[in-house]
């Protein structure tokens, strides 16, 4: 295969990334029964500005006390938001989403801040997390369940779709207010109240929220408590008065939560990694299947379990498409989300996260995988990697079949469809794939036999609130988003009438 002089790329950056996010900082209690209050420990956990590595805040650092505290206010409001109508939670839900959409600006710009992530990915997270409210708003009005009946001789069935509870929800730093938007939104329009834990390394969007919500949205059916996720995620996993536990993030913390729940019986819903698949057939438009590399590998610096982050060509038409993947890697703009319009892509969100994609590159340098572009961390202040491309990239190599979760995409071949379907189900994990081809055949057939909750053909990390997001295998269960998250979020009760008694 064809190798190209490894390019250089500069970090753009404007010298002044924290300024102004000072004054839109939110108050860093835990939010519990529609207020701040000061944690049961003294413990500080500082939050970190990955494109400048200054301290922006330091939040509390929970405990378990502080979790039996929010699930008491959960409880309580429960009883009452349970016994909302849908028209009263749609209306709630659509306050919160204005409320967004109005405080717009200031999510963004600390979004930004605690991710390094540039302005226009902010803008569609928050554009997203205002659609997401918007939907379940609409939705939850929609939901009927299955119609009563006389199912057994003089006995009439009434089928009920109940709230699950109180659900303990515990998040992601790569989006970190749309995963909270993924959560909260179903799980308060089916009728529980929540008690939400963010990212220890980005909780300051989630906190924002819980300020501008205090007051306006009934007590206690959103609280927050920030912290570790061995103690605070933990609790939430353990508590007795908890019914289900929803996590975003990597296998090893959905496995800490699932076995952890399994004592006390709890529902678990978990969205876990991705390594996705990019079949690129012979007769795909290779410069449409490289742009939508571009786009979907580096969106967030690939920071994102849909990333298209694994790509394997036909090995007939591997070198031209690597040729127009690399010329569109090569005018990825990086800087600090201060530094313009143009910039595309930050940094990773953290210095042991910086270390553990830095460690893969040079793995996949000595095994003597060849660098097609990028490959290198960016020197300076923040966490910056160039986006990188590896082709020549064996069946099975590590780099191919770990998730990077980083700017890095590899190549492999493939020489039948077969083959192709194979290698893409032979991951551990099962999230989302996409297809590139214009045969009509292939993109009926091929899209039945891949293993991953999501597949796209000529397309790749295109999200609608109407379709259902979650992974099969190592991806999890669950669904988030669509109506088939409100399923999830509820729990189905028949009532049996005795026409006689
Ligand atoms: P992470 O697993 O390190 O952390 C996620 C959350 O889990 C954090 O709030 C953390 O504190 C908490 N946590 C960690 N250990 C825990 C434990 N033992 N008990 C309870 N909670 C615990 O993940 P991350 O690094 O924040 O996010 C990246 C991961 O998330 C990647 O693997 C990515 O693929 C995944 N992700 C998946 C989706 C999806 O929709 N499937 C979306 C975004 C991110």
């Amino acid at each position: 295969m064809t190798t190209t002089q490894p390019e250089t790329f500069t970090v753009h950056r404007s010298g002044s990334d924290s300024t102004g996010v000072a004054a839109l900082l939110p108050p860093t209690g835990h939010f519990i029964a529609g207020s701040f209050v000061p944690g049961s420990s003294r413990e500080l956990i500082d939050v970190v500005n990955p494109a400048t590595e200054e301290i922006i805040a330091s939040v509390q650092a929970g405990s378990a006390a502080d979790v039996d505290a929010a699930v008491a206010a959960a409880v309580q409001a429960q009883k009452t938001w349970g016994a909302t109508t849908p028209k009263e939670r749609s209306d709630v839900l659509n306050l919160i989403a204005n409320i967004i959409e109005t405080n717009r600006d200031a999510f963004e710009a600390l979004e930004s801040a605690n991710t390094g992530k540039p302005r226009p990915v902010a803008e569609d997270d928050v554009t997203s997390t205002v659609d997401t409210f918007r939907f379940m708003a609409g939705a939850c009005r929609t939901l009927t369940s299955m119609a009563g009946g006389d199912y057994a001789t003089g006995h009439t069935s009434v089928i009920l779709r109940e709230p699950a509870g109180v659900v303990g929800v515990i998040t992601p730093w790569n989006y970190p207010l749309l995963m909270a938007a993924w959560k909260v939104a179903p799980i308060l329009a089916a009728g529980n109240s929540i008690v939400l834990k963010p990212s220890e390394q980005t909780p300051l969007s989630t906190l924002k929220l819980a300020e501008l919500l205090a007051g306006r949205i009934p007590d206690g059916i959103l609280n927050v408590v920030t912290g570790q996720g061995r103690t605070v995620g933990q609790r939430l996993s353990e508590h007795p008065d908890i019914s289900l536990v929803a996590l975003t993030g990597s296998v090893a913390s959905g496995q800490a939560v699932a076995e952890t729940a399994a004592r006390s019986v709890k529902r678990v819903h978990l969205e876990l990694g991705g390594k996705a698949p990019v079949l690129v057939f012979a007769d795909a438009d290779l410069p449409a299947a490289a742009a939508g590399v571009r786009n979907a590998g580096y969106w967030n610096a690939g920071q994102d379990c849909g990333a298209a982050c694994r790509v394997l060509v036909h090995e007939s038409v591997a070198e031209e498409f690597t040729r127009h993947l690399v010329r569109e890697v090569g005018t990825l703009v990086v800087g600090s989300p201060d530094a313009g319009d143009e910039v595309e892509m930050g940094p990773m969100i953290s210095r042991p996260h910086f270390e553990r994609v830095k460690q893969s590159l040079e793995e996949a340098k000595a095994a003597g995988l060849t660098i097609a572009i990028g490959g290198s961390v960016m020197q300076g202040t923040g966490y910056f990697l160039e986006p990188t491309v590896i082709t020549d990239v064996p069946a099975g190599a590590p780099i191919a079949t770990h998730e990077i979760f980083g700017p890095v995409v590899t190549v492999e071949t493939f020489s039948s469809t077969d083959e192709a379907v194979r290698r893409a189900n032979e991951s551990p994990y099962g999230l989302s794939a996409s297809v590139w081809t214009h045969d009509s055949s292939l993109s009926l057939r091929v899209p039945k036999q891949l293993d991953f909750g999501t597949v796209w053909v000529n397309a790749h990390l295109v999200l609608a609130c109407e379709v259902p997001w979650g992974g099969f295998k190592g991806s999890g269960y669950g669904r988030d988003l669509s109506l088939y998250a409100l399923d999830d979020y509820s729990r189905t009760k028949h009532v049996m009438i005795n026409h006689s008694a």
